[in-house]
């Protein structure tokens, strides 16, 4: 039997180089950048105005409004006169066009959100806060150097490098990666994950059980957990107890670039897994770790894909997934930060467990003045799938760690969506 940590160092040892792909960027959402997207030139691309309104130069507007005191610039609009300087307007500049005038004192541009700053001029006065008439404007607000002007460059500098390989590609990256002129991005490929599951006793949602016989939830939460870890699952479907379909289905399997399985790798007589794997080459790694949940837990490489033999249990199949698998497959795409996140929490209540062993226990992460407290789900059996459910966190209580009391310090794995399930769900508004 090894440590967790061991056992995920040989895990991690056989991951292979990232293969790469261009993809469109709405194939982009939520891959792994492969690349450093930089930017050839600035955001904005040139100074450009942040309002409708008037393009002028300041010293214009820099005599003071007789009742100016009157007016409130806050308003919708200001309409009366109040004394402010009048000035030509030059001509009229729309987002997408370029002015030809140079705006000199004395002058303004009526401009549109967006177009670039004409020549001379160094501010804009909103247009709530201008009268025009005919083509003459009466500004009635005096205006600051910059004012409602976007400076060129002042988001991305040229040459800026705007996204890092190994970064995630949220909506956000991919609208920047969009206004710097990208179509395509170069990302990790999904891996593929072969997935079977084993046993008797399993049957698919949906058909009728017989005697002793209960669904596959392990099918389904694996599926889950590759999809929400980025990668592809390809379902190679149940295996009963037998080592020649166990074998069959592994051989499908590992046409992928991973294999999965779950079931059929402790000691009961019709464990068939390892002897499959064994039958078909591979080269085993470890067997059992010293995990709780989860200690029958099976990797080896059959040919040059590497297989994972999880626990049919449903709560050992998960946890293992999250403390070997997902880590395999954010590694084979690049993600430097291949696990899960930890947070430092309070313990709500006392915990005792054996030495010996790693436990992962199921708890419900929550803020309570600006501290994260962790309280077990309940009961923490390996089969407890409702405990899997309310979890948002895993507790990692180390292999020689017995007790430990009521408001300890620990550390918790983020499995959940920790933010969003302490969120008030209410409408803000
Ligand atoms: P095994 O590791 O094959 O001895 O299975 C351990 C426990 O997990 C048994 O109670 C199995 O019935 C259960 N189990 C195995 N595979 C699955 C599955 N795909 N879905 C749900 N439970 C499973
Ligand atoms: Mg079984």
């Amino acid at each position: 039997m090894i440590g967790i940590r061991e056992a995920v160092t040989h895990c991690l040892n056989t991951v292979p180089h990232v293969v790469t792909e261009s993809v469109p960027l709405e194939q982009a959402y939520g891959r792994i950048l492969a690349e450093d997207v930089t930017a050839t030139s600035p955001l904005p691309p040139w100074d450009n105005s942040a309002m409708d309104g008037f393009a002028l130069r300041v010293d214009s507007t820099s005599v003071t409004p007789e009742k100016q005191s009157d007016i409130d610039v806050c308003a919708e609009s200001v309409t009366v006169d109040d004394g402010g300087p009048h000035l030509s307007i030059t001509e009229t500049i729309a987002a997408g066009s370029v002015g030809t005038e140079v705006i000199s004192a004395g002058l303004a541009a009526r401009i549109m959100t967006g177009a670039p700053l004409p020549l001379g001029a160094n501010a804009v006065v909103m247009r709530e806060h201008a009268t025009a008439t005919g083509s003459t404007v009466q500004i009635h607000t005096p205006a600051s150097p910059g004012q409602h002007v976007r400076r060129m460059g002042e988001d991305v500098a040229a040459g800026e490098t705007v996204m890092h390989r190994g970064s995630t590609l949220t909506p956000a990256a991919v609208g920047l990666c969009a206004a710097v002129g990208r179509s395509h991005l170069t990302v990790a490929r999904k891996p593929r994950v072969g997935l079977i599951s084993t046993g008797d006793e399993i049957v698919p949602p949906g058909q009728p059980l017989g005697p002793g016989q209960i669904y596959s939830s392990n099918t389904h939460a694996l599926t889950g957990l590759i999809l929400a870890t980025g990668a592809v699952p390809v379902d190679c479907g149940i295996a009963p107890d037998s080592l020649d379909e166990t074998r069959t289905a592994f051989t499908k399997a590992a046409e992928c670039d991973l294999i999965v399985s779950t079931g059929g790798v402790s000691v009961g007589d019709f464990d068939v897994v390892r002897q499959a794997m064994r039958d078909l080459g591979a080269k085993m790694q470890f067997w059992k770790v010293k995990i709780k949940p989860g200690k029958p837990l099976a990797f080896g490489v059959i040919a040059d894909t590497p297989a994972f033999g999880l626990p049919g249990n449903p709560v050992s199949c998960q946890v293992g997934f999250l403390q070997f698998v997902r880590p395999w497959l954010r590694m084979a795409m690049g993600d430097p930060k291949p696990f899960l996140p930890v947070v430092q929490a309070t313990l709500a209540h006392a915990v005792s467990k054996r030495a010996g062993r790693a436990e992962l226990s199921r708890v419900v992460l929550h803020h309570d003045n600006g501290d994260w407290v962790a309280s077990l789900t309940g009961t923490q059996g390996s089969g407890n799938q409702v405990s899997m459910v309310t979890a948002n966190g895993l507790l990692l209580l180390s292999e020689d760690s017995v007790h430990l009391e009521q408001g300890a310090c620990v550390s918790v794995q983020v499995v959940g969506q920790t933010l969003n399930a302490q969120a008030d769900p209410g409408y803000p508004w």
